[in-house]
């Protein structure tokens, strides 16, 4: 048995097993492969990854608070996980530990179309804001970063790529992403980010990592007002076929990772 898992601080509520087995069982690989979720105190992370190989796992994802401890304990990294400082993936192979951050590839595959020249509105200098500025910048946005915390989005900016902005007007931008933890728990973002309701328009896409069971309140908002929306399953499952890839070298069967992750 080909073991795959994916390692968080808490991880029970994760839906990559869910999504991860239905792709395995959907290409025929459900009997030699197998996917499961290990809770990893930050403190145990290195150890429990260094044992991992010796336990028949070829692969993990990782989750928070591991990204960039999954950078340390690595001997080989991609330039997408070097640069943004941060990976989810990590693969197992003869004796070496790889990592990738397959987070910021699926985000802009995720998009209905490309981002060259688009003004974009990222809030949020979090783990996942960095993968998304890194992402858009090289893609060649015009990339403004808004972060509560403002030092934090003016140091991100600094590394990576883009401008940061304190009071941004919401109606200046093609794609608005929300990277905060802002709907996680319910939260109003309305309240809490520098957006009205009433600015979001058809010409707009707008991206909210957060998930839940109900579609968030601002993407609730931004289809009301006819704009593009994309969800943060869409980017679950995003990462997960780019890490379903990378482990297993075939196509990910996209439609079954869909409806097991939106269950
Ligand atoms: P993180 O590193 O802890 O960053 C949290 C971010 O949220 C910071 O920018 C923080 O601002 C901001 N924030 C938190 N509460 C806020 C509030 N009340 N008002 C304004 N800003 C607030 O977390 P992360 O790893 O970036 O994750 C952020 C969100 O993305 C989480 O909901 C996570 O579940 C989601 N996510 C989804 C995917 C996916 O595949 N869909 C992948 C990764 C992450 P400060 O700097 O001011 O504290």
């Amino acid at each position: 048995m080909k073991r795959l898992a994916v390692l968080g601080h808490p991880v029970a509520h994760s839906r990559s097993p869910a999504m991860q087995e239905a792709a395995l069982d959907a290409v025929g690989l459900g009997g030699e492969w197998s996917y499961e979720a290990i809770d990893v105190d930050p403190g145990d992370f290195e150890a429990r990854v260094r044992a991992m190989p010796g336990e028949g796992f070829v692969g993990a994802n990782v989750t928070v608070p591991h990204k960039g401890a999954a950078l340390s304990v690595a001997d080989v990294l991609s330039e997408t996980a070097r640069e943004i400082g941060a990976a989810n993936a990590l693969s197992f192979e003869a004796g070496e530990i790889r990592a990738d951050n397959t987070d910021a590839p699926g985000f802009l595959e995720a998009l209905p179309g490309p981002v060259a020249g688009r003004r974009a509105l990222v809030l949020g200098a979090g783990g996942a804001g960095r993968a998304i500025v890194w992402a858009l910048a090289r893609e060649g946005a015009e990339v403004e970063v808004w972060n509560r915390t403002e030092l934090r989005a003016a140091h991100l900016c600094e590394e990576l790529g883009g401008r940061s902005v304190t009071d941004p007007d919401p109606a200046a931008y093609e794609l608005l992403v929300n990277t905060t933890a802002v709907g996680l728990r319910g939260e109003d973002p309305f309240a809490e980010l520098p957006l009205r309701a009433a600015d979001l328009a058809p010409s707009q896409t707008v991206v909210d990592m957060v998930y839940g069971a109900e579609p968030t309140r601002l993407l609730a908002a931004a289809e009301a007002a006819g704009a593009t929306t994309v969800d943060g399953i869409e980017l679950l499952v995003r990462q997960g076929a780019r890490s379903f890839r990378i482990w297993t070298g075939r196509e990910a069967p996209l439609d079954a990772m869909r409806s097991a992750a939106r269950v």
